[in-house]
């Protein structure tokens, strides 16, 4: 992103202030800090928003593959490190479904992809993508395979095939939405790209050589495709992480556009294929290929992956208000937490366990924890009060009391007056509620 005075060179200086700030100067401030739009100047030239749009386009390109509620994106990141801002476009995962499989595996395959979900925290962790490969060297294989797979699936494809007929073929078999094509190489680049342009579809570019890749992307792009994804052809988990890392440096710190775009990493026949897709999610990966997921290692990747590209200036947080768990009436007693989503999901998840009927009020303290929340002065007896009665819930029990964290026993008093309810200070860890609740 240009600075504030690499903008203003380019704005029309007439600091007439249709674009609602007083100056050129101070609209080039806003645009800097992305506060405001090119357009809200009506005086731009034509030279000046081709030279401003260029040198303000993200140092990875976005690229997005498949179309409407399936599609995923990849790239547009602008941080080498998560902490100095966030990472915007998760790793996403594709398992390979090859032409030469049979009926059954094919479905079988097609059935674990559709039921890799898991609910975690209130998001839903999932696999992102299918990748057909084209083992058959077959064309009308390979289409009459793709053509199946995209009628069974909602998943965006990758289409894995050397052969520029192969892809050509399954356009026309059936109708694709952007599936991404894998992959131009040295040997093919030319028909690749005709290809991937006539049918606008992405393009991934593989090299082993870092320079070499360079060289074909520039050719690509000069072909006129531009929406790219690179294959740095990694053999070992080092050269993931060396890889991976350089390009996103050189794209990042440098600005080096000839490689900034999102990467892919195929790890199929790899034995280490799941290790190879850790360590690309904590390293810039965009799509990891794998012959295949089974829940057991899905489920570490995928929480790994949320963990990272979580933002870590903003907690996942649930709403605040009030959750009937099993089936509450008058006598059930009332519980609160804070609106954490790990400590709300925990909380909530021991009270079902104790099979028990609750009034669950979850006070909003910016997504902070128990402690955290109290310590800054965000979780009150006066917040927790007000919540109380902001909720509903003191005409929906009449039990007269409500039970608290723990570690909150000094707030005990105070929200007794506040509230007029008995406190029961709760147990110190979540899991201890069960008992607690068998008890009232
Ligand atoms: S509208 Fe354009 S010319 Fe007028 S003050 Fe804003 S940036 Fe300057």
């Amino acid at each position: 992103m240009p600075t504030a005075i690499e903008i203003f060179k380019f704005l029309p200086k007439k600091n007439c202030g249709k674009c609602n700030f007083p100056t050129c100067l101070a609209f080039a401030m806003q645009l800097a800090n992305s506060k405001a739009k090119l357009d809200d100047c009506p005086f731009i030239t034509d030279e000046a928003r081709a030279k401003l749009e260029a040198s303000s386009a993200p140092p990875i390109r976005l690229v997005t593959i498949g179309a409407g509620d399936s599609r995923i994106e990849i790239g547009d990141e602008t941080e080498l490190y998560r902490h100095d801002k966030k990472f915007f476009h998760q790793t996403r995962y594709a398992v390979t479904i090859p032409d030469t499989a049979g009926d059954r595996e094919v479905a079988a395959k097609l059935r674990r992809a559709a039921d890799l979900r898991f609910d975690r925290v209130g998001q839903m962790l999932a696999l992102d993508l299918l990748a057909v490969r084209n083992d058959s060297k077959d064309a009308a294989k390979f289409a009459a395979m793709v053509k199946r797979v995209s009628g069974e699936s909602r998943l965006p494809l990758v289409l894995m095939t050397d052969d520029p007929a192969a892809v050509r073929a399954a356009a026309l078999t059936v109708n694709l939405s952007r599936p991404l094509i894998y992959a131009a190489s040295e040997a093919n680049w030319e028909a690749m790209s005709a290809a991937a342009k006539e049918l606008k579809f992405p393009l991934a570019v593989r090299h082993a050589d870092l320079n070499g890749l360079a060289d074909i992307v520039e050719k690509v792009r000069a072909a006129g495709v531009e929406d790219l994804v690179l294959d740095l052809m990694p053999s070992d988990l080092q050269q993931v992480v060396e890889r991976n890392t350089i390009v996103r440096k050189n794209a990042v710190k440098k600005s080096f556009r000839g490689l900034g775009f999102p990467l892919i990493t195929n790890a199929c026949g790899n034995g280490q294929a799941l290790l190879i897709a850790l360590v690309s999610t904590m390293k810039y990966g965009g799509i990891v290929l794998l012959d295949d997921l089974n829940p057991a290692h899905a489920i570490p990747l995928f929480v790994l992956r949320q963990n990272i590209y979580t933002d870590p200036q903003v907690p996942i947080q649930v709403k605040a208000g009030l959750y009937p768990i099993n089936n509450p009436g008058r006598d059930a007693p009332i519980l609160f937490t804070t609106n954490f989503s790990l400590t709300y999901f925990t909380v909530a998840a021991d009270i079902e366990k104790s099979r028990v009927p609750a009034w669950l009020l979850v006070v909003d303290t910016e997504g902070l924890s128990v402690l955290t929340a109290f310590s800054a002065g965000k979780l009150t007896p006066e917040s927790v009060a007000e919540a109380l009665k902001s909720s509903g819930v003191l005409e929906k029990s009449g039990k007269e009391m409500i039970v608290i964290p723990g570690m909150l026993t000094r707030m005990s008093g105070k929200l007794q007056e506040l509230s007029g309810l008995k406190v029961v200070v709760g147990p110190r860890e979540s899991s201890g509620i069960p008992k607690l609740l068998r008890t009232l």
